[in-house]
């Protein structure tokens, strides 16, 4: 059924703890993902109801399985906790799909574990399905993410502010490998364990890097920054806000990880901020650039005693480190003006195209327009500014390419559909209520999020005043 072949639990015994998920008193199937079950799948066999109910509440233990929870620490909201780890997770194991990549298969929410730090290791049903929402309207947007395959309720109780039912969600990602996994044995001075982290990464997720075999942990740190500097651009193409940032919640394979209190934005703020913990406004929309380098920071210093052993000269070592940050530094707003040129039918960004884009979003800003449709909007060309307008089409002109063809670029960038907090909001509380129709529909047309299908017209609508959400929280 899934071809198990676990490899972070042969890592030496600092890595984790054994551990076992408490026993669901009566699993409710929410969700099941079985697109993604094919995927995972080697046979293409369909999983009976109980078994899923069994193996994703964490009754009972897939074939192969051998769950752990993983050590990390990290850096939340700036400040270093040298002890983190899988406090509400557990990972199954991994998963060798018919894709021909390996999967890790974690349960989140399924209860305590050596790392739950006095937190109960349970998991509410609303932040279960925010995430299964988001983690796969992100993946149909075409945005590196963990995926969900399942959603259960466990029929226990999770006491939070009030009472509230207890869910699980089964999550499936490249890895479960972070900048804080780094973190944690470097702030141990634990050199030997650093470097078996480091050499199973590569293993894992970089094998053209060891053929090189030259540099190999500087070659690592430019591998994990080029997919973090793909990634976060991408967000702020779509207006996500993630959060929270830390450095525990930076997979160092690329994904967008932990979807907690984020959120996409409905009118356009530069600054905006929905997240009720980060009350600094440290990762408002328009910090995420800098977020991500100073998360690169940590890591270039979790690996430093690593780049010794290369490079022979600290000085040296430190100058070398600081011209990358100053490439990463160009690469990122780079890459940010590919993505926001794009939106607007500009195939290849130039540098002067930040003018143009920040005219657009000043103009969105400024009317408070909803960044998702105006985008959207454009697509059709339609624009407000008349003074806009013509320096845009100006700009179009210059390209090799037909207007149609800008057209099409755009409408293949700028969503119809995105993931707005008052439709999952609203999904929260039906389903809470006992009525899941709300979330399953979301579910299905957020599939299909760059298609402009008027049957979903109503989803497209940013929220009336009464609607709009003004902050989210972790619920954890
Ligand atoms: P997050 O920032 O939400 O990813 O969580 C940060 C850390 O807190 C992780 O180590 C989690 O495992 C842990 N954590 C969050 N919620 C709980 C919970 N309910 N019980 C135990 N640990 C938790
Ligand atoms: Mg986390």
């Amino acid at each position: 059924m899934l071809n198990f072949d676990n490899t972070y639990n042969k890592l030496p015994s600092q890595f984790f703890k054994k551990s076992k998920a408490a026993s669901s008193l009566n699993p409710q199937l929410v969700a099941w993902n079985d697109n993604l079950f094919q995927t995972l799948s080697a046979s293409n066999k369909n999983l009976p109801l109980k078994d899923i109910l069994s193996y994703f509440s964490g009754q009972s233990l897939i074939p192969g399985s051998e769950p752990v929870a993983t050590v990390y620490a990290g850096h939340q909201f700036g400040h270093f906790n040298p002890q983190l780890g899988d406090g509400r997770a557990l990972l199954l194991g991994e998963v060798l799909a018919n894709d021909h990549r390996r999967y890790d298969l974690q349960l989140k929410g399924s209860g305590p574990t050596f790392y739950s730090r006095g937190g109960d290791g349970l998991s509410p049903l609303g932040p279960v399905l925010r995430e299964y929402l988001v983690s796969e309207a992100m993946f149909y947007m075409g945005v590196p993410t963990t995926r969900s395959l399942c959603a259960v309720t466990t029929g226990q109780t999770v006491y939070r502010e009030q009472p509230l039912p207890g869910a699980i969600l089964t999550r499936v990602a490249s890895s479960h490998i972070r900048v804080g996994s780094f973190e944690f044995f470097a702030a141990q001075g634990d050199v030997d364990n650093l470097q078996t982290l480091a050499d199973y990464t590569i293993k894992r997720h970089f094998p053209e890097n060891k053929k090189s075999n030259e540099l190999l942990y500087w070659q690592l740190f430019l591998a994990i920054a080029q997919l973090q500097i793909q990634l976060v651009p991408k967000w702020l193409g779509l207006g996500f806000i993630h959060g929270v940032m830390n450095t525990d919640n930076t997979s160092i394979c690329g994904e967008t990880i932990d979807y907690g209190p984020c959120a996409f934005m409905d009118s356009y703020k530069s600054n905006q901020v929905f997240s009720f913990i980060d009350q600094q406004g440290r990762y408002a929309y328009n910090q995420q650039l800098n977020i991500v380098l100073w998360n690169l920071s940590c890591l270039a210093n979790a690996l430093f005693p690593l780049f010794l052993t290369e490079c022979g000269h600290k000085a040296e070592c430190i100058k070398k480190l600081e011209s990358q940050f100053e490439v990463f530094s160009a690469q990122l707003e780079q890459e940010y003006l590919q993505v926001m040129c794009q939106k607007m039918g500009i195939f290849k960004a130039q540098p002067q195209d930040k003018k143009i884009v920040d005219e657009f979003l000043l103009i969105l800003e400024k009317e408070n327009q909803d960044f998702t449709n105006s985008f959207r909007e454009l697509s059709y060309g339609k624009v407000k500014e008349a003074d806009f307008e013509k320096k845009w089409l100006n700009r179009l002109g210059q390209q090799q390419e037909s207007l149609e063809e800008s057209k099409k670029l755009m409408q293949s960038c700028n969503p119809y559909l995105i993931p707005r907090n008052h439709l999952i909001q609203k999904s929260i509380e039906q389903s809470l209520a006992g009525d899941y129709t709300f979330f399953h529909l979301l579910n299905q047309a957020w599939q299909k999020p760059y298609e402009q299908n008027l049957k979903y017209k109503d989803l497209s609508l940013p929220p009336e005043k009464h609607e709009e959400i003004k902050n989210t929280f972790c619920g954890t």
